[in-house]
């Protein structure tokens, strides 16, 4: 009997407006971006283009370190291949926990057989630096990991004053800025970040799958201690780093930066779709300037926050650290099924927002506004169909309250 073949459907899926905590709606050119013929990794014209994405985001990440570059996977493969490069097995790591993402932080670091130091305060606020410092000299830990945006609870940590701190107690501090960078200022060299790690899909506006990351001289010389080749490329003349190997081949950070150096050592065949998709959205970023989509972010927010509160909502944590692209609103209590809340936005408005986690589960729902989603047409769209499902739902709004208030943002600019 002949063999048939089961084929589904075309691939159609509905026009969503992506407005919860990430991913979120692509920017044009970069989809065209993507669809470009790919290179090998060795192309002189692909090499080129490497060199430039590099040369890209080191203006994004705001920095000079020469190792600035793409993981390939999504923005915890970065957080993967900066934790597993630089931590060597017994290492203490020093964890400030403000939601779900330090959590992530300290599994990785698990993994990587350290010896994790977690440091926890309540969900919905930041640490202050003297908390930081405290727990710095009573441990003495090789690397400080911490988010500056964490999205499952809308904070934004400030880390002008962390970096400073950890060179005196000699620590690398790495940052997962993923969910932050664009959207908020973000200072890699000013603010003395020896490593950072991102993702494209918040503000950045890409398809989820690379992980731009960067990081300093400081990480560098850890790294060449821990250097070490595959036998079948390793160059005649190839010194061993005296250090433990790092675990993971994937995410070995001395071997990728070899790669994408001049020695141009194969390591993984570039996601070559991936890397144009980059290439675009740090184009599309640095075009508008990152001070002026900074500036987006803020006002957008802002319009977004007062139209929820002029519906009679509340939004969620401190006040003085939220972050510019995520807002956190409390779901109330008339309200008994917030997942139904969410499913009639999806089904019948085709407008995505955000549930939670861990403590905020059923409590909070998140709304995006990142990249190439803020924009005041969201907010508007957003704030109305809002204000239908929630009437629907037994939460009566001021009619056309929300809107207005948002309105009333823009017009005073
Ligand atoms: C969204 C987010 C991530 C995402 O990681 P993925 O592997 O891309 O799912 C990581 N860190 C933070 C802080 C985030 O907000």
């Amino acid at each position: 009997m002949a063999e048939v073949a089961q084929l589904f459907e075309d691939l159609e899926p509905s026009p969503r407006l992506l407005m919860g905590p990430g991913p979120v709606d692509v920017y044009p050119r970069v989809l065209r971006a993507m669809s470009v013929p790919i290179q090998g990794q060795f192309d002189p014209e692909f090499r080129r283009y490497m060199g430039q994405v590099m040369a890209l985001y080191r203006q994004v990440f705001r920095t000079k370190n020469a190792q600035t570059l793409l993981i390939d996977g999504t923005a915890r493969a970065g957080l993967e291949a900066c934790m597993h490069s630089v931590i060597a097995p017994g290492d203490k790591v020093l964890v400030p926990i403000f939601g779900r993402f330090g959590h992530l932080k300290t599994e990785i670091a698990k993994r990587a057989r350290a010896e994790v130091i977690p440091l926890e305060i309540t969900w919905g606020t930041v640490f202050e630096p003297g908390q930081i410092e405290a727990a710095l000299k009573q441990h003495k830990p090789r690397m400080v990991a911490i988010c500056q945006g964490d999205t499952s609870t809308t904070m934004l940590q400030p880390l002008a004053e962390i970096g400073a701190l950890c060179r005196k107690h000699d620590a690398i501090l790495f940052v997962d800025a993923t969910a932050s960078l664009a959207g908020n200022a973000f200072e890699t060299d000013a603010w003395q970040i020896d490593m950072v790690a991102t993702g494209l899909q918040k503000c950045l506006s890409g398809p989820p799958g690379v992980a731009p990351v960067t990081f300093n001289e400081r990480v560098v010389e850890i790294l060449n201690h821990r250097r070490h080749v595959e036998a079948g490329i390793k160059p005649p003349d190839f010194v061993e780093g005296n250090g433990p190997i790092i675990q993971s081949n994937y995410f070995d950070l001395a071997m990728i930066m070899d790669y994408w150096g001049p020695k141009a050592l194969n390591h993984h065949t570039e996601a070559a779709s991936m890397l144009y998709a980059a290439r675009e959205c740090a184009r599309v970023v640095l075009e508008e300037g990152i001070d002026a989509g900074v500036a987006r972010h803020v006002l957008t927010s802002k319009a977004l926050r007062a139209g929820l509160e002029a519906m009679g909502l509340e939004l969620y944590g401190d006040a003085k650290h939220r972050m510019a692209n995520v807002t956190g609103v409390m779901i109330p209590k008339q309200i008994k099924n917030g997942d139904g809340v969410r499913a009639a936005l999806l089904t019948d408005f085709g407008i995505e927002i955000g549930t939670s986690f861990g403590p905020l589960a059923g409590k909070v729902w998140r709304i995006g506004t990142m990249g190439y989603g803020c924009r005041k047409a969201n907010v508007l769209r957003c704030l109305t169909a809002l204000e239908t499902v929630l009437r629907r739902h037994g939460f009566g709004a001021p009619a056309g309250a929300g809107v207005d208030a948002a309105y009333k943002v823009y017009d005073n600019g």
